[in-house]
């Protein structure tokens, strides 16, 4: 079976430049949810397996008529990996693809590390960086910690910092900023922080990677709670340049568009993960339902792109992604929510087989989203025509 992922001709690589961190947050899950496959790789990524990488891409690319490609350098702590060695590889990949497809360099990084000379290196080569800041102090401390378990946020601010005066003085176009969802903590506090008081306007909000086998400490309500005051307090802000990924991405789906991230609605693009020794994976998410979901027997060095996305393993996984879960087929959401990301629907007796574990907060949260919408004047007909079921004056009075 051929697999379609490439319908726009675009591809994001997940990238482990460095599988190892110098923090050690408990809700981590690439160290702290069983899967140890990390362990039998290399801490920092070679200088050969760059090159490899390049290699497979660019001939991914040419066989695959790819016009996009997003790489984004992810860890553990990408920036273990150090200045020097970080400039050389940003090189070979602008060297080797620019020629060929329009190339989005991306760092995800915690931010403690950061320095001058880092700013210096994102501006010279382009690198889009986003920070996980999971609010105020009080906040962040909770679960983003180092292995002596002290909080992380004075380190991790004074990245920011650095960051945000990069920008004011025009050396960085702009970055941006994740925060794990923690129902315990207001959305209110965390949105204003992050805009009133670090003058941001790009970030998102990520509900944790859990699965029906090891579930969220809090019930699915207080997730969707949480979201509908984050949309609350962004919406009465009424400011279009402040974006927020999820609910710019619900928006745009309701009235038919697009999700603006992966994860929300119909994923027919899923990225692709190479480990730091070239092994190729699914969306790096999936390893929080077990190694064996990650683990494709493929390797930059010896497969090439083709041989990995017309595979019976990404056949599998994509089948599921686009498979909605049986209870999700009468629901009117199915078209926004596609019954959540895989990880969110799994467990080790259904497979993926199951609405997200999440489903109960979604649905208000979606409700909630659409009320707005109608009462700001979008017509009853474009969000019948997004929502699915037979009587939608039904479906919207049940708001
Ligand atoms: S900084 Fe990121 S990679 Fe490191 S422990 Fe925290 S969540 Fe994991
Ligand atoms: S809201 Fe719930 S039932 Fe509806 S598609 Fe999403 S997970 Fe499935």
């Amino acid at each position: 079976m051929r697999v379609r992922l490439l319908e726009q001709q675009r591809l994001e690589v997940i990238l482990k430049i460095a599988e190892r961190c110098n923090l050690n947050c408990s809700y981590c899950y690439f160290f702290n949810r069983g899967d140890n496959t990390y362990l039998g790789h290399a801490p920092l990524i070679a200088r050969s397996v760059v090159h490899q990488v390049a290699s497979f891409l660019v001939a991914g690319a040419r066989a695959k008529g790819l016009r996009f490609v997003q790489i984004d350098f992810h860890g553990g702590e990408p920036l273990l990996m150090g200045k020097p060695h970080f400039a050389q590889m940003c090189e070979v990949f602008r060297g080797a693809l620019t020629p060929f497809v329009d190339l989005k360099l991306c760092v995800q990084t915690n931010a403690t590390l950061i320095d001058a000379a880092w700013i210096e290196l994102f501006a010279r080569y382009d690198v889009n960086v986003s920070t996980s800041l999971d609010g105020p102090a009080e906040y962040h401390d909770k679960a983003r910690v180092d292995f002596a378990g002290q909080g992380t946020s004075v380190q991790t601010m004074a990245g920011i910092d650095l960051l945000r005066a990069a920008v004011k003085a025009g050396a960085l176009p702009g970055f941006g900023v994740l925060c794990v969802i923690n129902p315990d903590h207001s959305a209110r506090r965390i949105y204003r922080h992050f805009v009133n008081e670090l003058g941001l306007a790009s970030m998102d909000f990520l509900l944790p990677l859990v699965t029906y086998d090891a579930p969220a400490d809090a019930p699915a309500e207080r997730f969707g709670d949480f979201l509908i005051e984050l949309f609350d307090e962004w919406a009465a802000d009424d400011e279009p340049h402040i974006q927020v990924r999820v609910l710019n991405s619900v928006m745009s789906l309701l009235l038919g568009g697009r999700a603006k991230v992966a994860g929300i609605g119909p994923n027919l693009a899923p990225a692709i993960t190479i480990a730091s020794d070239g092994s190729i994976g699914p969306d790096d998410t999936l390893r929080v339902c077990g190694s064996a979901y990650m683990d494709s027997r493929m390797n930059v060095a010896t497969a090439t792109l083709a041989d990995y996305l017309d595979s019976p393993f990404m056949a599998d996984l994509v089948a599921a992604q686009r498979h909605l879960p049986s209870l999700c087929k009468e629901c009117c959401w199915a078209r926004v929510c596609a019954g959540g990301p895989l990880s969110s629907r799994y467990s080790s007796s259904h497979e993926f087989d199951a609405p997200s574990i999440f489903c109960a907060g979604l649905k208000p949260f979606f409700a909630h989203v659409s009320r707005y919408l109608l009462d700001h004047g979008v017509p009853e007909a474009r969000l019948g025509a997004t929502l699915l079921g037979p009587d939608w004056k039904a479906i919207s009075s049940a708001f």
